[in-house]
């Protein structure tokens, strides 16, 4: 879907802020580029969009040159969410969200429709919420609107940059969630940048690590905690290498790290349940696909695991 062949971002002052980048994002995949500040991620986006173009290299979408599309035809198919949020004040939340359908001459039944049908499916009430300006919105919903905004003429992909970094903890969470479900039932392409290992964890399908300009690897996030290709990248993950986890020979079982679950959340509904003598690594094949399972315990159920669950369960193991 989005592939990039040795792609390298070099700055008039010399500095490569991505150095010969080859990876192949698939159709429909969920794929999060994760890094200290500073190691590419914004440049490497922005060159999806062209909002920066490379110096060397190449990058296609669907097999075509990026450089071969009409730069507004290119720019309204790929959605763009910002770290601020960047929502007109002046304009309604209805205004906001119409931007691009009304670039693209959509007729004003179908942009009204569809407003409609972003709004509810982030469960913002159109009636209430349709005619406010921004302001009058928490940071919380004004960037549930700046995510809907970018979904709005139905792009094939969705790049987003740190999106939920600007939020407090509990609206950060929903979000996440939001984000995880909506994926699950629209099938985008998403681009996600973050530098937060946990929201990597809990949203990729696969994880980019990036540091100074390089990409050092890119796998699923079990496989990043099982195999992780050096040093940088364990510390990233926070914890020492499969020598120290040795999740399978060890036979670790969700029963084990009962007393680390969370409590579940009784707005969000959870779809994967699994019984506390389930074994540790099925529930991380699970943790790749879904972000959170819901725990039980002869038949009851006692908490929630999610990929920060193991995450300080190895830790704490390590520690020990
Ligand atoms: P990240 O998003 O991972 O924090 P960026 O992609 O923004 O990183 O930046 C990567 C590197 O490129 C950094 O060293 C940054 O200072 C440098 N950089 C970014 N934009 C410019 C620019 N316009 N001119 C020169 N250097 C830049
Ligand atoms: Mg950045």
């Amino acid at each position: 879907m989005i592939r990039f062949q040795n792609v390298t971002k070099e700055y008039e002052d010399g500095v490569k802020a991505v150095d010969s980048l080859t990876i192949e994002i698939k159709e429909g995949e969920f794929f999060v580029f994760i890094g200290p500040s500073g190691c590419g991620k914004t440049t490497t986006l922005k060159m999806i969009n062209r909002l920066i173009d490379s110096t060397r290299g190449e990058t296609y979408i669907k097999e075509k040159n990026i450089h071969e599309y009409n730069i507004h035809e290119l720019r309204w198919n790929i959605g763009y969410v910002l770290q601020q949020i960047a929502l007109f004040p002046h304009m309604t939340i209805e205004e906001n969200i119409a931007i691009v359908p009304e670039l693209k001459k959509w007729s004003r039944e179908k942009v009204s429709k569809r407003v409609d049908e972003l709004l509810e499916m982030v469960g913002l009430d159109p009636e209430t919420f349709k005619k406010r300006k921004p302001g009058e919105l928490s940071g919380g919903q004004q960037q549930r609107i700046g995510v809907i905004r970018a979904l709005a003429a139905d792009p094939d992909i969705i790049l987003m940059d740190e999106p939920f970094s600007a939020l407090d903890p509990i609206s950060r969470e929903k979000l996440q969630h939001d984000i995880a479900d909506l994926q699950k039932r629209i099938r985008k392409t998403i681009v996600f940048v973050t530098h937060d290992m946990q929201e990597a964890l809990a949203l990729g399908d696969r994880i980019g690590i990036m540091q100074d300009g390089r990409l050092i690897q890119a796998d699923t996030p079990e496989n990043l905690i099982k195999n992780p290709a050096n040093d940088f990248v364990k510390e990233f993950i926070g914890s020492r290498g499969p020598e120290t986890l040795p999740f399978k020979e060890k036979e670790i079982f969700i029963k084990d790290l009962t007393g680390k679950l969370e409590q579940a959340d009784p707005a969000f509904e959870y779809t994967k349940v699994m019984d506390t003598e389930t074994r540790l690594d099925e529930a991380i094949k699970e943790l790749a696909v879904t972000d959170a399972i819901a725990i039980e315990q002869n038949g009851n159920p006692i908490g929630i695991l999610t990929s920060k669950t193991i995450v300080r369960y190895l830790a704490e193991r390590e520690g020990a």
